[in-house]
């Protein structure tokens, strides 16, 4: 290995390991993130939606800061104490202990005999509920608590009571409080306008059409990120704006565990950046054909295809068609998780509407793309199709690795072949597949159910591969919500003293782009893609990094109302 690469990489391991630490943060990072008056923040309230659903459900400061305002008020901080509770229970484990307990404290919280002590009001806590809600609660609670398995559920309708309150008068008392002050205060320094200054660089990661995507950390918080770069001229002279723009539109809308997140979005004076999550773990090519050729176990397979489904739901509940996938777009994190990654193909269904247009990488373009017909979301499933098919077989369905072949008999084959299944598949995994490459969208796997652009996921989820067990292949049913809650651990764990990239010499460089100049045309687009900070991973950030807890003290009357650090 050259010096060059060694260097590089102790560099960005050290990056790595300090990241989101106080080690990562710079010296000056207080600086960075100091609160103006909170008289200079105020002009923000007529910029965002100042209700409940937005600030407390969508914010995770303003949920965070919104419960700490409930502190003081017993019944309100019993409302939030219930809500947290339903959720913990409704992402529990599936195999019932945990869960039956949990099902027994909420039955608690709403029994007038119960260990919790109502306030010195006569009044419980729970007083706004109708007494129907109550008694479905304990009875729900009752059974649960002698189930097997309880439902996931039985909590939901009180729950939604519960917020409700909680979203009158509770919230109506936060917004003229000091907590909605210092929310402010956040969506202030939120908003500040981002540049290269914001972030150190470290080693190149890969290569992508418009320019280098590299290893970058926040300078003020020490968390690490991905920064792909779009070099200007390249973007100008293929006639890529809109292209790009779309790519960062939509990634900006999606906040899902199984896609890649875009957190900042900038500009310097020579290329447009996008910010993202850091997938230190690889691609699947590379551990596909690297570390594991030959395919990965079914066990394996089965989690990343179950996290992926549940990436794609995602995109296609926001009516989004993803059209790319295959092994390199699928990224691995530090844990083994897998996400999504690489939107510039993707685009949004305006009504659902199916579209046109021959996009996709050869080989794993479905058969109505290839014939130019008008498609919808069972592209995707295809996609998930050859997708399986490869982790499980080791090779693609419909082309060998490295194979010499023209694009049109790989495209006759997708069209016309039928491809062929190995003693490497189960039974489950060969229907499985079976249903997801069928050539005719209407009869496809993910296809069949009419509604709403998501329930494709749901006809997935249910296939035996998901939720049958195979002592023989080592696979489990998959516990869908508790995958959903990010709370399993994955099969395959990355070395985290490993750099999963080509040396940074291996990585080609670009050539320069000639006959292109910018000029004032140019700069409109550019306002556009330069919007800085995207508020809910950046305000993750902030919270995960300790920003949040360290900056949070609140003074009311010159008096410390809280300190989080306590
Ligand atoms: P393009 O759209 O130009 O193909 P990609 O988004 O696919 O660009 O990125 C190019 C390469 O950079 C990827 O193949 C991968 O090696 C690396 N890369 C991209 N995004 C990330 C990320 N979030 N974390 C780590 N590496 C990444
Ligand atoms: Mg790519
Ligand atoms: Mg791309």
């Amino acid at each position: 290995m050259e010096i060059e690469n060694i260097v590089a990489n102790t560099v960005y391991i050290k990056a790595r390991e300090s990241g989101g630490q106080k080690k990562g943060k710079s010296k000056k990072w207080k600086n960075y993130l100091q609160f103006p008056h909170y008289i200079d923040c105020l002009y923000l309230r007529g910029q965002i939606e100042c209700n409940y659903g937005y600030i407390v459900e969508r914010q995770p400061i303003g949920k965070l800061l919104f419960q700490e305002f409930c502190q003081s008020t017993e019944q309100y901080r019993l409302s939030c104490l219930f809500i947290n509770k339903v959720e913990e229970y409704e992402t529990s484990d599936d195999d019932g202990e945990i869960r039956r307990n949990l099902a027994k404290t909420i039955a608690t919280m709403l029994s007038t005999t119960g260990e919790v002590p109502s306030s010195s009001t006569e009044e419980p806590w729970w007083s706004f509920l109708p007494s129907e809600a109550v008694q479905s609660v304990l009875s729900a609670a009752d059974s649960a608590t002698h189930d097997q398995t309880p439902g996931s559920e039985i909590f939901a309708e009180a729950c939604k009571l519960v917020r409700v309150f909680l979203s009158e008068a509770p919230f109506k008392e936060f917004i003229d409080s000091v907590y909605f002050r210092r929310f402010l205060q956040w969506k202030w320094l939120e908003k500040r306008p981002v540049d290269k200054h914001t972030f150190r660089l470290y080693r190149v990661l890969g290569k992508g059409g418009f320019g280098e995507v590299c290893a970058c950390q926040v300078r003020s918080s020490g968390k690490m990120y991905a920064l792909k770069k779009l070099e200007k001229k390249r973007v100008k002279k293929r006639h890529a704006e809109t292209l790009s723009l779309n790519e960062k539109q939509i990634l900006q809308r999606i906040n899902s565990p199984f896609v890649v997140s875009l957190a900042y979005a900038y500009e310097t004076k020579d290329a447009l950046c996008l910010v993202l999550t850091l997938m230190n773990g690889g691609d699947l090519k590379f551990h596909l054909y690297n570390i594991m050729p030959g395919g990965f176990e079914e066990k394996r397979v089965q989690f990343y295809a179950a996290e992926i489904t549940l990436g794609l739901q995602h995109l296609h509940r926001e009516r989004i068609l993803y059209r790319d996938l295959k092994p390199e777009n699928i990224l691995l994190d530090d844990f083994g998780h897998v996400r999504i990654s690489d939107l510039g193909l993707a685009v949004e269904l305006r009504d659902n509407e199916p579209i046109k247009g021959r996009v996709g990488t050869v080989g794993y373009m479905a058969p109505e793309i290839i014939k130019n017909e008008r498609y919808s979301y069972g592209v995707d499933w295809w996609g998930v199709g050859c997708l399986i098919y490869e982790m499980i077989e080791g090779k693609a369905p419909f082309r060998q690795r490295k194979e010499k072949v023209k694009r049109e008999e790989v495209e006759r084959r997708v069209k016309e072949d039928q491809e062929k299944y190995s003693d490497k598949f189960s039974e489950a995994a060969r229907t499985l597949c079976r249903g997801l490459l069928h050539k005719e969208p209407s009869f496809r796997l993910g296809c069949r159910r009419v509604g709403k652009p998501e329930d494709g996921a749901e006809e997935m989820k249910v296939h035996p591969f998901f939720t049958q067990g195979d002592a023989d292949r080592g696979r489990e049913p998959v516990p869908w919500k508790k995958m959903e809650a990010g709370k399993l651990t994955p099969p395959f764990c990355p070395d985290p003293r490993a750099v999963y990239a080509k040396d940074v010499l291996d990585i080609e460089q670009f050539s320069t782009v000639k006959g292109v100049r910018l000029d004032a045309s140019d700069t409109q687009f550019y306002g556009k893609f330069n919007t800085g900070s995207v508020s809910i991973p950046w305000q993750n950030e902030m919270i995960e990094t300790e920003c949040y807890t360290e900056l949070n003290e609140i003074y009311v009357n010159g008096e410390l109302a809280f300190n989080l650090r306590d």
